[in-house]
């Protein structure tokens, strides 16, 4: 089967809603956003809904966040707006119970993807907003075509228009990792959860 080319798909959606498009951007951390933001700031008015509580603990999220505000404001000022949902890592243990051992990229990311995604699109649909997106699109160790797929459903659901994107297409993963070095982002590990977390230090020892 041919696969989607949803960086076409993105394009397309934004043309046909014209410039100016309020765009809800869900993001992971300040370098997955960079180079999603810079694909995006020139069609729409874009807001970042910082919604993570996968995040194993409130210091790791609260770096991740500052990160994400300083990347904001030294680069687009007032031009991205920037909007917090409360942390709350309960949310994130109750939606992937009984699936806490499955691999890096199993359904424990499929549920956990679902929860962030699902959350979005209904802030997004009480503010009007046209579309709603997320940066995790941009890393080359998350299924695309997974998040594309949840996206739509869960946009379906909250009655709001998702945002097709691979952002890591045309060099956006790059992109990324040039973005952060030059701003000298904070570029963690791992994922975000306490599992993946462990996953990464069983890499770091293989690795030394
Ligand atoms: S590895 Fe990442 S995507 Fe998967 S459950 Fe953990 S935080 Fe979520």
């Amino acid at each position: 089967m041919l696969k989607e080319n949803y960086e076409n798909l993105r394009l397309e959606q934004l043309k046909i809603k014209g410039k100016g498009a309020k765009v809800l951007l869900h993001s992971c951390c300040a370098p997955c956003s960079s180079a999603c933001l810079e694909r995006l700031v020139d069609f729409a008015s874009v807001t970042v809904f910082y919604y993570n509580p996968n995040i194993d603990n409130q210091s790791e999220f609260e770096l991740r966040l500052n990160e994400q505000k300083n990347y904001l404001n030294s680069v687009y000022g007032d031009k991205v707006k920037l909007f917090i949902p409360h942390y709350d890592a309960k949310e994130f243990y109750e939606a992937i119970r009984g699936h806490e051992d499955a691999k890096e990229g199993g359904s424990r990311c499929e549920l956990c993807f679902k929860l962030r995604l699902e959350k979005t699109a209904q802030y997004a649909a009480e503010n009007n907003f046209d579309f709603f997106a997320t940066t995790l699109t941009v890393s080359p160790l998350k299924n695309a075509q997974l998040i594309n797929r949840i996206g739509k459903e869960m946009g379906e659901k909250c009655n709001v228009q998702w945002l097709y994107s691979d952002f890591k297409k045309q060099n956006g993963y790059l992109r990324s990792i040039a973005l952060s070095k030059e701003n000298g982002l904070y570029r963690q590990d791992y994922c975000g959860c306490s599992f993946s977390q462990k996953e990464a230090a069983k890499r770091r020892k293989v690795d030394q």
